[in-house]
């Protein structure tokens, strides 16, 4: 497999150098909002030791990062009143995966509503600034 590239986004926003409305942080795992959301609420969980993605990941690391996506999930859930959530992870080009270090989308579901496309438009800036503040909230309580 493709050794990991530490230049990819997600190692630059776990590294502070570029910005993401994140929502929740432990020592293990970071979660934010996706720029690109396919639906109200998608976000975006992953482990801070670096993988390309679940085929080279260390199990202890992915136990660790679903606790967080489980959390994330029962709070966006609550947070957007939606009627239910996907949970969405790609393992390399073929499978749709873009970004390079592993990670687990949550993306809140709402009845009728179908999905936007994977790769689709950014959404505007305060849409997703506020879009955080609501689920930060949900995952304080
Ligand atoms: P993948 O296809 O690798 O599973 O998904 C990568 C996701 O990252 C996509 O849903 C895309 O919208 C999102 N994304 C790409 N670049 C950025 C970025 O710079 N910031 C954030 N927050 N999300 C990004």
């Amino acid at each position: 497999m493709t050794a990991y590239d530490p230049d990819n986004i997600f190692a630059k926003i776990l590294r502070g150098e570029i910005p993401a409305y994140k929502v929740y942080e432990d020592d293990d795992a970071l979660a934010f909002m996706d720029v690109m959301p396919q639906s109200d609420g998608h976000t975006l969980i992953l482990p801070k030791v670096p993988s390309r993605n679940i085929l080279d990941a260390d199990p202890d690391v992915v136990a660790k990062v679903i606790k967080v996506v489980q959390k994330v999930a029962k709070a966006a859930v609550n947070a957007f009143g939606a009627d239910g959530a996907t949970v969405m992870q790609f393992n390399e080009a073929p499978a749709g995966q873009t970004v390079f270090h592993l990670h687990f989308h949550v993306v809140p579901r709402y009845l009728g509503v179908p999905l936007r496309p994977h790769t689709g438009k950014m959404a505007d800036a305060a849409l997703l600034s506020g879009h955080a503040d609501k689920l930060k909230a949900a995952l304080a309580t």
